[in-house]
């Protein structure tokens, strides 16, 4: 067979040749042990966790050893592209601040030296490298049907040998030229494939960064590379990707692990060294005593979109996904309190082999930390960008109210020990919405929340005495010790103690009186620090509260 021949045959319009893209895309010149890693989904869904788990790792050791991060889209599957795919996993890659140096930036746009980075883009490149492999007689046209692979693989079940396109089942591998003239003639559609190294039985040998030492048997499938429609298989394409774009790194779910003999054997054939591999266990959920995979049916926390709308702050998922990565990660927080979790450098070697266990009350303790410790101009903002797209009228009203709604979000904040309210911005509203009127005034008319071993007579007593009292500029102590003294006066026990051991000489405790107080004001039994919280509202607010007619 004359393979030069059999190139341009199939071929005819592909000058370039693989020498000319290597001149075209130089090598990077970094320094020693610097990383060149990628994020490369297939635009065929939206973001999930293991996908920004993926990138983050990918990410994080990139920028850590100086080097480079790059986004490529990998959409040569035309069929199970989704709309909207790719501008999801932009946003989502900047929303967690994963900042790559190169890659999609949109539709239209793009950065970097190495482009383009979708591979739809890059059809001719393929197209190069397939032509190479043709002229050694290292690919060749199979002009096979469905139908007919289908029967095949009927028969060797029925034999009970190995499946597919392989040895003595390849019945095009050696076609004459004549048989290929002859079907290309009558329009006959055809796929590329790769002519695999015959002998059976082999292994391959790869140091996975991650999973150690990895042998399995070496590919002997003739798969394709080239589609009917002269789309390049994933397969192929990232290999040719990986090697123009010099990535040194694949850092990928463990789910490709099964194709890893056949990406080895790509870039043998190609030529190229192989890149190093680290394939990332998949993220793993207790199920009652028994560990399984997240689902995308019944675990809403697979997808990113959970965390959007629930509104966990991006850093809050960064820093628990980076606890994820290197349980090491905790220690480091406590020794650095005030670091970004990004100056923690993650390491391969020490991550979980088995897989981490994904646990939401982990994030959710590591995000109510992360909110307390924002500041209340910070908590202001970020609520916001949520609140605009969740709850459009209390956003407004957050607007309209700004100075009010900073100094509600101060309430025992930018101290040394700040409450721990908010876990995500969805709780934020419960926790603050009776400092607005209408918000509260609704609140009332479900019910009032006032202790209910207290008559309403009672309550609207220590009421009327307590606006006597009150002082919009007493401070905390002084404020306490009225309150104090007043409860006393009108027969409520200074403590659980006291009441106790007379229980008939007291009302109630002076616990009581906060609290009838606390929910007149807010129609609450708990909230904030009672005294600050007086203090954001203001006298005239208060005073109003404390004096409606509550019958
Ligand atoms: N495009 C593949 C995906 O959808 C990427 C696999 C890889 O990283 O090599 O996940």
């Amino acid at each position: 067979m004359d393979y030069l021949k059999l190139a341009d045959l199939l071929l005819p319009t592909i000058h370039e040749t693989p020498e000319y893209y290597r001149d075209l895309y130089p090598k990077r010149h970094l320094k020693p042990n610097t990383m060149v890693t990628r994020y490369a989904p297939s635009p065929t869904g939206f973001q999930h966790l293991g996908g920004v788990f993926a990138a983050l790792i990918s990410e994080r050791l990139a920028h850590q050893s100086q080097g480079i991060f790059y986004f490529r889209v990998e959409d040569t599957d035309k069929k199970r592209e989704v709309v909207g795919a790719i501008e999801d996993c932009t946003n989502t890659l900047r929303d967690f601040g994963i900042n790559f140096d190169e890659g999609v930036i949109d539709s239209t746009t793009e950065k970097g030296a190495y482009g383009p980075y979708k591979q739809s883009d890059r059809i001719n490149i393929y197209h190069a490298f397939v032509k190479s492999l043709i002229k050694k007689g290292l690919a060749y046209p199979c002009f096979c049907t469905e139908e007919a692979l289908d029967e095949t693989r009927k028969i060797q079940q029925e034999l009970k040998i190995n499946t597919g396109y392989h040895g003595k089942w390849a019945v095009h591998r050696n076609s004459t030229i004549e048989e290929v003239n002859e079907e290309l003639a009558k329009g006959t559609p055809y796929v590329i494939r790769l002519r695999s190294p015959e002998e059976s039985g082999r292994r391959v040998v790869c140091n996975d960064l991650i999973k150690g030492t990895i042998s399995m048997p070496e590919n002997d499938q003739d798969i394709v590379i080239l589609k009917t429609n002269g789309i390049p298989t994933y397969h192929f394409a990232h290999a040719v990707d990986d090697y123009l774009m010099g990535t040194t790194h694949v850092i990928r779910g463990e789910e490709w692990l099964s194709s890893l003999p056949i990406h080895l054997q790509l870039f043998e054939m190609l030529g190229f060294t192989a890149p190093q591999y680290a394939h990332i266990p998949t993220i793993m959920k207790m199920d009652g005593t028994s560990k399984r995979k997240l689902s995308k049916r019944k675990d809403p926390e697979i997808s990113m979109s959970f965390y959007k709308s629930q509104g966990y702050p991006f850093i809050s998922v960064t820093e628990y996904l980076v606890n994820l990565i290197n349980s090491e990660f905790q220690e480091w927080r406590y020794a650095n309190e005030n670091e970004p979790c990004t100056s923690f450098n993650i390491t391969l070697e020490n991550m979980s082999k088995s897989g981490a266990l994904f646990d939401i009350l982990k994030l959710n303790d590591i995000s109510k930390n992360v909110i307390a410790n924002m500041s209340a101009d910070t908590v202001y903002g970020l609520y916001l960008d949520w609140a605009k797209n969740y709850d459009t009228a209390f956003a407004n009203e957050l607007i309209e109210h700004e100075d009010y709604a900073k100094n509600i979000f101060n309430i025992e904040r930018e101290n040394d020990k700040p409450r721990k309210d908010f876990v995500k911005w969805l709780d934020v509203k419960e926790h603050i919405e009776y400092f607005f009127d209408d918000l509260y005034k609704n609140s009332i008319i479900d019910s009032y929340n006032f202790p209910t071993h207290i008559p309403m007579d009672e309550v609207r007593r220590v009421l009327t005495s307590y606006i006597d009292v009150y002082d919009y500029s007493h401070d905390n102590d002084t404020w306490f010790a009225t309150l104090k003294e007043l409860s006393l006066e009108l027969g409520y026990a200074k403590n659980a103690k006291t009441y106790k051991k007379n229980p008939d000489l007291f009302k109630g405790l002076l616990s009581d009186v906060a609290t009838i107080v606390r929910v007149a004001l807010t129609n609450r039994t708990q909230t904030q620090d009672l005294h600050e919280v007086m203090q954001v509202m203001g006298e005239k607010r208060v005073i109003e509260r404390l004096s409606q007619n509550f019958n």
